[in-house]
């Protein structure tokens, strides 16, 4: 089972800035959920906390059985997409895929193993050589996306992914995101600002506002007309 709990999760930046606001929210193992609110709102923050990438102020956020507040990002068992894939520029699509794989040790016949059926499975097996800037934006999305499952995390955040695909590609990658999310069985927290991406993606939305979550829902029970 991998839940995410947080409770009264909080984070102040130096400076002062309150971005999340004793937050509580429980992702249930396996669902689908985004997290939808305007720029500045706390959406990236807390995919950040969750993923150790900052630390929390205050309270705490489990994986599962784990309290994993304190850990370090890597000791979290999640893997995380971000909004400019964040490929290493130098390694090849099969070396990007490759590469957490190598922080956890695994031998280096077993990486090239799992990095090559990683990146057949989705559809990149004959760019396995080429580097991130020999392929189109779709492409890169789906080696980030390769990279992320390689190593079978517990749980996926996605940080905004479908958002620099040009509109065509973005329709196509939703609907390949939501299937292959859909098999894996990933419990995944998904960050948009498109409405109706959340609508069409998502098992439960949560409205974030201030720091703070306003609503948390299934997509009927959140765009329900009043
Ligand atoms: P969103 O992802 O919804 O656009 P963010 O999580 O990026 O929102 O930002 C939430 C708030 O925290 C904003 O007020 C933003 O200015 C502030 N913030 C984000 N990152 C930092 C930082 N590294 N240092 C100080 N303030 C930050
Ligand atoms: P899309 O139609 O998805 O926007 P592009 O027009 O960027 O894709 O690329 C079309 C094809 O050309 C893709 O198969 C891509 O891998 C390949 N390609 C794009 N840029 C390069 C490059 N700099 N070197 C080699 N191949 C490239």
């Amino acid at each position: 089972m991998a839940d995410i709990t947080l409770d009264r999760l909080a984070k102040v930046y130096p400076g002062g800035v309150r971005a999340l606001n004793d937050l509580g929210l429980t992702v249930k193992d396996g669902e689908f959920f985004a997290l939808l609110g305007p720029s500045g709102c706390g959406k990236s923050t807390l995919l950040r906390t969750i993923a150790g990438l900052e630390a929390a102020s205050g309270g705490t956020i489990r994986i599962g059985d784990r309290d994993v507040t304190a850990l370090q990002p890597g000791e979290r068992d999640i893997a995380m997409v971000f909004q400019d894939y964040a490929l290493f520029p130098h390694m090849t699509v099969n070396e990007n895929i490759a590469y957490p794989l190598k922080i956890k040790k695994v031998g280096k016949a077993e990486r090239a193993r799992k990095a090559q059926e990683t990146a057949e499975e989705l559809g990149l097996g004959h760019l396995a050589e080429r580097r991130p800037g020999q392929l189109s934006g779709g492409q890169q999305q789906r080696a980030a996306l390769a990279r992320a499952m390689a190593c079978h995390p517990k749980v996926f955040l996605f940080d905004e992914p479908l958002s620099n695909l040009d509109a065509r590609m973005r329709l196509e990658a939703r609907t390949f995101l939501k299937k292959l999310q859909r098999e894996l069985g990933v419990t995944t927290v998904f960050v948009t600002h498109d409405q109706a991406e959340a609508l069409a993606m998502a098992d439960r939305i949560a409205v974030m506002e201030g720091g703070e979550l306003r609503q948390v829902g299934t997509p009927t029970e959140v765009f329900r007309r009043p």
